[in-house]
């Protein structure tokens, strides 16, 4: 390392990112997260200026006329529109930088990618991290983040299991000895659930719903299982879809759950898939320490009592499902084995 190097590093200027389909999270060393806002960017048709990033942008989301376009400029975990995620990332990195008003070195940031993109995708992140404002910039793959973050033994020889449902992308990884010895990566996540509720809300209750609407549904009432502490109903409105009237309805938990049943298989059947592929004895390490759910999409109701039951090894919630990516992000900071480890350029 050269003396430059050795002295912005004591400098303390880094950085952890979780670029989520969904959210953003920044997290500073020492400080804990930062920053945590929708990764949704608001830009002018016209003049392709970016007029709002984050929460704000997010709230033009159906209202905005014609001249504004409103993005996720990434879509099943990886970059969909490179000049936006770019404009995104580098208003995130100059927003959580605590002192942007005085000249700073730029930071060391490690950020996440989910597992099994190509090298053009980890490049295009790599790129636009740089471009961004980052001095140096490593590539963490998720599940592995979501590891460290959760304090998962990672590096011991012992099997842990993963599965991080996020708003794009469900992943699934099998990690011993530091690295990924088996990972499914599906795009079936919280927007296809989202989806599902729209459907099944139009066909049953013939109420024409948004997206919104949908997310709220099942975050409120959405459930993988009957609900142990008992069902629950939500009232809503939409347009109706033979007279386009306006309509309130109240909705059954049952009704929603019957709605999200496929798109959940689908994860069940991609979480046996690499469970079968698992080696015998990591396979037994993970009967033992049981698969930890993470990401947003794990706090679905009772989702954790029917994985346990599907697959017949305990599988429970980490209470910091949210932030055990950039968590992990941050800690691989302080590892210099992980950042060994990492994508990387010199
Ligand atoms: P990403 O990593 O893709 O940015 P997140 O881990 O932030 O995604 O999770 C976002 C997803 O989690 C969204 O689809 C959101 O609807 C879903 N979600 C958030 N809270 C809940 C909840 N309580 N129940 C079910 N899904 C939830
Ligand atoms: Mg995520």
């Amino acid at each position: 390392m050269s003396f430059l190097d050795n002295f912005f590093n004591q400098w303390g200027s880094e950085m952890a990112i979780d670029l989520g389909t969904a959210n953003t999270l920044v997290a500073i060393p020492g400080e804990g997260i930062v920053l945590n806002e929708p990764s949704v960017v608001a830009i002018d048709a016209n003049s392709n200026r970016v007029l709002a990033v984050g929460y704000e942008a997010r709230e033009m989301i159906g209202r905005n006329p014609g001249n504004i376009i409103v993005e996720r400029p990434l879509s099943d975990g990886v970059i969909a529109d490179y000049d936006v995620t770019e404009a995104m990332l580098s208003y995130f990195i100059n927003k959580a930088n605590p002192r942007r008003h005085i000249w700073t070195p730029k930071p060391r940031i490690v950020i996440c990618i989910p597992c099994g993109v190509t090298s053009v995708e980890k490049r295009a992140v790599f790129e636009a991290t740089i471009q961004a404002g980052a001095r140096q910039a490593f590539l963490l793959e998720e599940p592995m983040a979501a590891a460290i973050g959760a304090g998962l033994p990672v590096d011991e020889p012992t099997g842990s299991m993963v599965v991080d449902i996020g708003g794009g992308t469900t992943e699934i990884a099998v990690i011993s000895l530091g690295g990924i010895v088996a990972f499914r990566s599906l795009r079936v996540a919280g927007n296809e659930l989202d989806d599902a509720v729209m459907r099944h809300v139009r066909d049953v209750y013939g109420l024409h719903i948004g997206n919104r609407t949908a997310e709220d549904i099942k975050i409120a009432i959405g459930s993988a299982m009957p609900i142990s502490t008992g069902e629950l109903d939500m009232e809503i409105s939409g347009r109706d879809i033979t007279t386009n009237l306006p309509r309130t309805e109240v909705v059954q938990s049952e009704d929603i759950r019957d709605g999200i049943r496929a798109p959940l298989q689908e994860i069940v059947v991609a979480i046996k898939d690499a469970f079968n592929e698992t080696d015998p004895d990591l396979a037994a390490d993970i009967i033992r320490n049981g698969v930890l759910l993470t990401g947003g999409g794990a706090l679905l109701k009772m989702l954790d009592v029917l994985l346990t039951q599907e697959l017949e090894v305990p599988v429970y919630v980490s209470d910091t499902a949210f932030s055990n990516v950039v968590e992990g992000c941050a800690r691989a900071l302080e590892n210099p084995e992980a950042l060994r480890r990492s994508y990387t350029q010199k």
